[in-house]
């Protein structure tokens, strides 16, 4: 066990804690679920605790993990969902800060495509990180949710070396969306441009493409 002690800037907390409370406000982290994290160094993150109110969360509600998924308060126990933040970190060293939420649009459209979701033609598409035109074709990775998380990450990391993730997210199916960026206000960001394209696509469809 890593013993070292940290000492957590408080901005970085704070702002991890903004987030997480605007995305709670926006119902989508309902019921205690999903988790938010922010690199602190090539070894360490913070990360929210499991079981804590989104809506309301305090600086206390997070603790460091390092990269083995490992608590340094030792009376603290990781989420297993912090193997797939902690993935992604050493996936990419640009990544500073991973946002895992359990929206409504994004549990179900995970649940009515194969492997991903193509979204077209929407403006909201320039608000992820690579993306310049509405007439580019974004393609969203969506893996099957499995409880086995380090089978995930793993899972996961094999269709990243591939160059199959591409974008700044991807889903899991029934489960809801990982995004990420390079600090928590384009992470935020992208959270927020994946869900209202996410929105649109369902609204889309229950419009019966009459809206097309
Ligand atoms: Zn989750």
């Amino acid at each position: 066990m890593d013993t070292k002690k940290f000492d957590i800037p408080a901005d970085k907390a704070e702002a991890l804690v903004e987030v997480v409370r605007f995305i709670g406000g926006q119902n989508w982290s309902p019921a205690t679920g999903g988790n938010y994290s922010l690199r602190l160094d090539n070894f360490h993150c913070l990360i929210t605790q499991s079981s804590k109110d989104k809506r309301n969360l305090q600086t206390s509600d997070l603790m460091v993990c390092n990269f083995n998924n490992q608590a340094l308060d030792p009376t603290l126990k990781p989420s297993a969902e912090t193997a797939l933040h902690t993935k992604l970190y050493q996936l990419d060293s640009e990544i500073g800060c991973v946002l895992h939420t359990h929206s409504v649009p994004a549990t179900v459209l995970s649940r009515s495509v194969s492997e991903q979701v193509r979204i077209h033609g929407f403006e909201m598409q320039k608000a992820l990180y690579g993306n310049t035109s509405h007439t580019e074709t974004v393609c969203v990775s969506v893996f099957d949710n499995n409880q086995d998380i380090p089978a995930l990450a793993k899972e996961v990391e094999r269709k990243w070396q591939q160059g199959n993730i591409n974008q700044p997210g991807l889903l899991v199916r029934g489960h809801g969306l990982y995004a990420w960026g390079r600090d928590v206000f384009e992470a935020r960001r992208h959270v927020e441009g994946f869900e209202f394209l996410f929105s649109c696509l369902w609204q889309e469809r229950l419009a019966g493409g009459m809206l097309l």
